[in-house]
Order: structure tokens, then sequence, then C-alpha cells
């Protein structure tokens, strides 16, 4: 185990995964498999008040939606289990009443309506209460009271909390491998909660004790987690762990489009993007916010749009695959300020995704979409459908809006071209063009068509944009498309020869 990578994502199951967790779960996975590591997933539920159902199943099925599999874990099983910190309840008290005896830790008997009356008093004298190396011998804890009353409380089962003692005046210091080095005064701590009245360790305690026993080599963790260091290297050294510490690196934040703020849960559907993985409904108020999977995105784009926030292999590549990023990704590579979210950046991934996308797969897909509007096709068809249309898409729920002509024939079109180029006359150039293209014969006719007309518009002394424009608007409707040659192909000589006699009908001026 010595020396070997292990990292961990330890999210708490309190709603959806934001892209910020899912960003920094990537980093660890990368970092771990580059090293031959493990990745590990444990849950961190110890505070029951925050628990929401579902919010651990979404976890895991995130991951498996994203092709980031872990190694160790809540629902893979490993040797350190539980990976759970509800299911591992029992040991934590142990490991908080040995600090207790170390003199590293001790009783707080402070109820919450005393603190709360404590707040108060300094609100009005317009400070903050903190309870620490100043205020901790005004107050009701082991280190205030007398030996003697402090067992007569133990021993009436009073309600305690177990709180870490920072010394004072001491400067806390410690190495993070984004951040450099980081110097904290000890004073200027508060003497943080690590075992609960309700018989549960807090994040901090629970957090750092399994850290320790899975053999956790790197810590790699969002920013909002930096403040808490101090302690956590200060229970290291309490527990006198502090040979088998882990390395420590501090990811920066994901900020809003506009870089005012950290990216919140809110910020998505207010402007138009998902921030979590896949679609959640609240269970209490049933509100639903959308996810990257249920708004088309391919995991992979999504992966590769996470991992370029905030970091960058140093070139101007923009494109890794997975196996990619694990043998480029490197922790001195991660930027120091916040990644602004791109919405744009993310369609524009995911446009460069579905391109590989073999027209198969995605004429699959597409098929299912056409079963349910009832359009009868062939795979063949749709096949060569996509291959047509796919560069168009950003995501694949944009084919149809891109290629429904293939499968439905125009009963309207586009006026504004219409009036531009379907000029007094163009009528009867069509019907000759049709009579025309009626008499070539079957075998290869859309090549056969094409040349027919090129050599038709030049000997006329035509106007070949102006033709091969209203051919298309009597074919698609509209003046958008792939080229001429490629629709016919698919549409077919019946098909094409239908729809310009419908348009010569419906539009002759
Ligand atoms: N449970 C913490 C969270 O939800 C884990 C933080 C850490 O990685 O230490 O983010």
């Amino acid at each position: 185990m010595e020396n070997r990578v292990r990292v961990r994502f330890a999210p708490s199951p309190t709603g959806p995964l934001h892209i910020g967790g899912v960003r920094t779960a990537l980093y660890n996975y990368l970092f771990a498999k580059q090293n031959n590591g493990d990745f590990l997933l444990r849950i961190e539920d110890t505070d029951q008040t925050r628990f929401v159902p579902g919010a651990e199943e979404y976890i895991i099925e995130a991951f498996k939606w994203l092709g980031l599999n872990f190694d160790e874990g809540v629902g893979i099983g490993g040797d350190y289990g539980p990976y759970k910190q509800s299911e591992r309840k029992p040991m934590y008290k142990q490991y908080a009443l040995d600090l207790v005896a170390k003199g590293k830790a001790y009783y707080a008997f402070d109820t919450a309506e005393e603190l709360a009356q404590k707040r108060l008093e300094a609100e009005s004298q317009k400070t903050t209460f903190q309870y620490d190396c100043k205020t901790r011998q005004s107050l009701r804890n082991s280190l205030s009271l007398p030996q003697d009353e402090v067992q007569r409380l133990l021993d009436n089962g009073e309600a305690y909390v177990i709180r870490f003692k920072f010394d004072e005046g001491q400067t806390i210091e410690f190495d993070d491998l984004i951040r450099g080095h980081i110097k904290m005064e000890s004073s200027l701590l508060d003497d943080k909660v690590l075992y609960k009245s309700d018989g549960m360790p807090t994040y901090h305690l629970a957090n750092i004790v399994d850290d320790h026993l899975m053999h956790i080599s790197h810590v790699i963790r969002g920013e909002e987690w930096l403040p808490s260091c101090p302690l956590h290297v200060s229970l290291y050294r309490a527990f006198g762990w502090e040979d088998t510490m882990p390395k420590f690196a501090h990811l920066p934040l994901l900020l809003k489009p506009d870089g005012k703020g950290k990216l919140s849960k809110r910020d998505g559907d207010r402007l138009g993007f998902p921030v979590f993985p896949l679609q959640w409904q609240d269970p209490k108020s049933g509100e639903i916010s959308s996810g990257y999977r249920e708004s088309g995105y391919l995991p992979e784009a999504v992966v590769n749009m996470l991992a370029l926030l905030g970091w960058n292999d140093g070139t101007e590549q923009e494109i890794f695959s997975l196996e990619e990023l694990v043998n480029k990704f490197s922790i001195e590579r991660i930027s120091k300020h916040g990644a602004k979210f791109d919405l744009e950046k993310a369609k524009w991934f995911n446009h460069q995704y579905l391109q590989k996308v073999s027209n198969s797969d995605l004429a699959k897909v597409y098929l299912d979409e056409l079963n349910t509007k009832n359009i009868a096709t062939t795979i063949d068809k749709v096949e060569q459908v996509v291959g047509l249309i796919k560069e168009r898409c950003s995501f694949s729920n944009e084919l149809w809006a891109q290629s429904d002509y293939f499968f439905v024939a125009p009963t309207t079109y586009a006026e504004k071209a219409l009036k531009k180029r379907w000029k007094e006359g163009m009528g009867a150039i069509m019907t000759t063009i049709s009579e025309h293209l009626k008499a070539i014969e079957d075998n290869d006719w859309a090549q056969k068509a094409e040349d027919f007309l090129m050599q038709y518009i030049q000997s006329n002394e035509l106007n070949m944009g102006q033709i091969m424009n209203c051919l298309r608007l009597a074919v698609v409707g509209d003046t958008k498309g792939p080229n001429m040659l490629d629709i016919m192909r698919v549409l077919g000589k019946d098909e094409i020869l239908l729809r310009l006699d419908t348009a010569i009908k419906n539009i002759n001026l």
C-alpha cells in the first residue's frame, strides 16, 4: 500500500451532483489512472439532517453514464469497507476519545440555547462569536469546568459534543499542490466539533479517519474545503499520522458564465444549461432540474469539456479522449483561477463528439425518433440522411429539424426565397425540366439528372443559382440542406418528380 496512489471522491448525498463535483471526481479519476492507482467512492452521510433520498443512487448512475468507473467503494466493495460513513458509525467515537485522552480535544456541554445566547451577545457588540482559545474558558467544557463536574455530567448522560482544541499562538503550515505553501494562525481558528451529540462524527473527523484508514494518498477536492484544511492537517498531527498524511490539492471554482461568482445550482436553468449530469427531481418540492444526459449531451463530450474547465496540456489541443486525458493530465497544470462555464463551448464539444458517432449508431437513435413520429422509412435511408446532415447538428435531437424534408414532402415553401427566385415563367421552365428528368433512365438517375441540369442551364443561358434554388425550394421547401445531388440520390427519381410537380401546381404564378 505504501506509495500507492489512492484517491477518493467523497460526496455527501444531499441532492444531485453538481458538475463542479463531477469535475472533482474526474480529476481524481485521471490522476488515479495515470498512476495505476485506485479511485474510490465514499459516501459521506454523517449529517443525517441533510440526507436526501435518491441522491446516492443518482451519484452512482451519473458516473456509470459518464464512464468513470470506481475501483472500490459504495456499490462495488473493496478491502477497506464499508464505504458509507453511516455504516462506519460505531468506529468513530474511539478516535474522538483518543484525541480527548491526548489533550487535543475536549468535551463541550453547552446547549444550543446557550450558544445562541453567546452569538446574540457578540452580535450586540458587533463581533462574531467563535468557540476558540479565547472564549473556551468562559464556556461549559472539560477545559473550563472542574474535573469532578465533568465526570458528573458524563455519568449523568448529559449531552455533549467533542471539539478539537487549537493551541494558541501556533502557525499551522502545509503545502497544497495547487495553492503552494499555506500558513494559518491557530488562534484565528474555531474549535470545530468533531463528534456530535447524536453519536455521529462530523465531516471533519470522519473524513480524516477514513482517509487514513483507507490509505488515501492524495486529497483532490474543491477549493471550498481549503479553509478546513488547517484543521485537517492539525488532526493528522494530533492523531500522530503525519507521516502518512495525504497530499492536498484544492481545485479552483467553476464560475458563472460572466465570471461573477460560483456556478450555482440555480444558474443552470436560469441561464439555459444543465448544471447536473442527469436530470433530477427534488423529492420534496417535485422541482425538476435539467441534466446533461437528458439535454442530449454525449458523456464523452461532458468529460472532455469538464477536463478543460481548469486544466489544459499547455497546447491548443481541446479534444482529448479519456485515454489521452489519463496520459496527459497533471496537477501542476491545473489553474489557480476559477474557470468560467461557457455554454457555447459546451455545445461545441458536443458537436465535435456527435461527429465521431458512426452514422449507423446515430441512425439507430434517429430511427427510434422517426418511429415515434409514425414515419415509415428504412434504416438504410436514415443512415444516408444522418451522413449528410450530422455536421449541421450539435445534438442528436437537432436531426429532425435539419432533415424532416427527407421524410415528409414540403407543403409550404419559404416565402422570401420564393419571391426572390421563383419569378414569372419559372413554372414553365420547371415543367420542361421535370419532363426531361422523367425521361432519364433509372440507373444512376441522380448523377445523370445533375449532369443534364448543368448542361440544360448552360445551353439555355439560364441563371444557375436561380434554377438550382427553385429546384431546392420545390424539393425541400426551403433553401437549406446539403447539395442537391445528394438530396436527389437519397430521395430518388419518383419522389423528386412528385415534389417538383406538386410545387409547380402549388406555386405557379
Ligand atoms: N463530503 C465532502 C463533500 O461533499 C467531501 C470533501 C472532501 O473531499 O474532503 O464535498
